[in-house]
């Protein structure tokens, strides 16, 4: 069994690299911001509540994204681990995560922090699409499409995430400087972060990320 968590900005590729390391290691990536997106584009209970905080680019409140991100988390196929990408974002979705993984036996294995300076992400940012069968993320300039406007992966369209606006994605960033970074700490205590240097090319993330865990 094993729990990697994914630490890091928006535009850190935290995404890409989740997607790459999960099919290496033959488990699934849960990204919480995937999870809310279907909830919302089907409009589901969780997903109409979701959607004003979303869109504002402000966290989501604990009750709802703990109830959906463990959900999902206790589906079969997360049995063997999970990348876990997006969540927690809060010392209090980190304590409910622990106690959901120690009833269950397991932890969170390795926290890995992709970190990158903040006009880097704010760049990658207005670049970036992702697809809308999968949510497969590109970028513009450092990861384009083969064919444009086209999912390399499954065919589907790309789009703008509606939270990519500059408004949002400047209330975002804070919030992770903010919020988030205080998750370094508490996992940082525990003895479990390696921080990456997420600044490199995609092929050189991935490779300090296998050298961390020792893969
Ligand atoms: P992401 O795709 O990870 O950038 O998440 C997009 C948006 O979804 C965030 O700006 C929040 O509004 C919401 N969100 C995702 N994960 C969480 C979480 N763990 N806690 C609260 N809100 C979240």
């Amino acid at each position: 069994m094993l729990d990697i968590l994914f630490l890091g900005a928006q535009g850190s590729g935290k995404g890409t690299q989740a997607d790459i390391l999960a099919s290496r290691l033959g488990i699934p990536h849960v990204a919480s911001g995937d999870l809310l997106r279907t909830a919302i584009e089907q409009d589901t209970p969780a997903g109409k509540q979701a959607r004003v905080y979303y869109d504002r680019g402000e966290l989501v409140p604990d009750t709802i994204m703990v109830a959906m991100f463990l959900e999902r988390l206790a589906q079969a196929d997360s049995a063997r681990g999970a990348i876990l990408d997006g969540f927690p974002r809060t010392l209090a979705q980190a304590e409910a995560l622990d106690q959901a993984l120690s009833s269950v036996g397991r932890e969170v294995d390795h926290v890995m922090y992709l970190k990158a300076d903040p006009n880097v992400l704010v760049k990658r940012l207005a670049n970036r699409y992702i697809c809308r069968a999968h949510q497969h993320p590109y970028n513009l300039i450092t990861n384009p499409p083969k064919r444009p406007g086209i999912c390399d992966i499954d065919g589907s369209e790309l789009y703008q995430r509606s939270d990519d606006t500059e408004e949002a994605v400047r209330r975002r960033l804070e919030i992770f400087f903010q919020e988030t970074l205080k998750l370094l700490d508490y996992y940082g205590k525990k003895g479990k972060v390696r921080e990456i240097d997420a600044e490199q090319p995609i092929p050189e993330v991935t490779e300090s990320i296998l050298r961390a865990l020792g893969i």
